[in-house]
Parts: C-alpha cells; structure tokens; sequence
C-alpha cells in the first residue's frame, strides 16, 4: 500500500464517532485507512493491512494502547501515533519509553491529526530513505564537556539553562519530552519554576539559534505536551 496515496493507515479507536470522523478526515487528506475498535484486533489487522502508519488509541478493550504499541516495536519501525484522553497520561507514557513517535491529547482536532500523520510519515521516511547516500553535515554541536554548543562553527551565547535545555533535547532528537519532563532534567531545584519557565527558555534558545544562523523550527512544539528537537 502506499504507492498510490500519501500513505495507509490502520486506525485503533474503539469510539465509532471519532473513528468516523479521524476517517473522513484522512480520506479528504488522501489516506486509505482501516478502522479496529478492539485492542485484540490490533495486531492481526497490522499484519493484514500493512499499513505505513499506526493511529494507536491508548484506552481499549482487549489489549490496551501500551502493549500494542511494544509489539509493534517488536514486529518493525513502522510510525505509531498514540491517542490519549487525558494530557497528564502522556506522561506516564514519556517515562515508560514505549516508542510511539507523536502523542495527541483527547478532544482533539482531526485536522491536527492528519496534520501529524503527513508530519510522522515525511520524517520516517526520510530516515529510512537511501541509507548510501553522504550523511548530512551536522548543523549543531552540543560538547557537553565544554558546555558549549555551535551552529555550523558559530558558538552560541548561552545560559546554563538555555544550555541544559539544549543538551537534553539534543541527546534524543526525535523524542519527545513533555514540559515537565525538562523541567525535571535542567533544573536540580524544581519547586522554584512553572511549567511556562520551559516555554520561555525556548523561546530564547530558538532565537538563538535562529540567529546564529540555525532555526526556531530545530525545536518542535508538541501541543500539549511539549517539544521535540529535530535537524
Ligand atoms: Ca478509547
């Protein structure tokens, strides 16, 4: 599958209304899709359909979201995009390391869903593109050593947090890391900052690394969760 359509994708939602609706969307989108409401269902229908990209609901009957998106891991690399209802589960779900690629938070907007989905299924396969070809020069230097970090040669002015904040997000690009996660990681005193700490401190990293000739877009905001890094 896939040859014909921006990509296939095996949906396990065990509410029909939203199924319903995830479905309309992605068809408008030019997705095919196959729709389970049972976790049990799960794995036999990704063996069935192949799809190139798994919409993982993590609430379910039968087998819930976690442990099928293990197996899932197991079997190969194929992109999972998990669904939660609550934001405070993605969490829990961060800390368990199960693998899913992109988490998005109940109620959510379709049209944000498939946005995801394009956004998942473009970086994977970019990844899993021509392993011969030159790899990339690398863009970002993070010494932590040093405690320095350059942009193609060009030293970055900053603070210990902003630094912190930079080497975590760095040491696991392409993962993603909830607000409170960071917080967690920069800050050997939490008690003394709030969540919105972390939104300000990306928006100076961004800055400067956008002005030392990088981009804001290298640090990703997950709604609802929080941010990811990606070169
Ligand atoms: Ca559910």
């Amino acid at each position: 599958m896939g040859l014909q359509t921006p990509g296939h994708v095996l949906v396990v939602e065990d509410e029909p209304r939203l199924a319903a609706v995830l479905g309309d969307y992605l068809a408008a989108a030019g997705y095919t899709h196959h729709w389970v409401a049972d976790g049990n269902a799960a794995l036999p229908a990704f063996h069935a359909q192949r799809p190139d990209l798994v919409l993982l609901d993590l609430m379910l009957p039968g087998r819930d979201g976690v442990e099928i998106c293990r197996d899932l891991r197991r079997i190969g690399a194929v992109p999972v995009i998990m669904v939660t209802a609550r934001v405070e589960e993605v969490d829990r779900l961060l800390g368990l390391e199960i693998g899913a690629d992109d988490y998005v938070c109940k109620p959510f907007s379709p049209r944000e869903v498939v946005a995801r989905v394009g956004a998942v299924l473009r970086r994977h396969r970019t990844a899993s593109a021509s392993p011969l070809a030159a790899p990339a020069p690398v863009p970002l230097r993070v010494d932590e050593a040093t405690g320095r970090a350059s942009v193609r040669g060009r030293e970055l002015d900053l603070t210990p947090v902003e630094f912190r904040l930079l080497a975590v997000l760095h040491g696991a690009l392409g993962r993603a890391f909830s607000r409170d996660q960071l917080l967690g990681r920069i800050y050997d005193d939490r008690r003394v900052v709030t969540d919105r700490t972390i939104d300000s401190h990306v928006k100076n990293l961004r800055r400067k690394l956008a002005e030392a000739g990088g981009s804001e877009d290298w640090i990703k905001s997950i709604y609802s969760v929080g941010y990811r890094m990606e070169l």
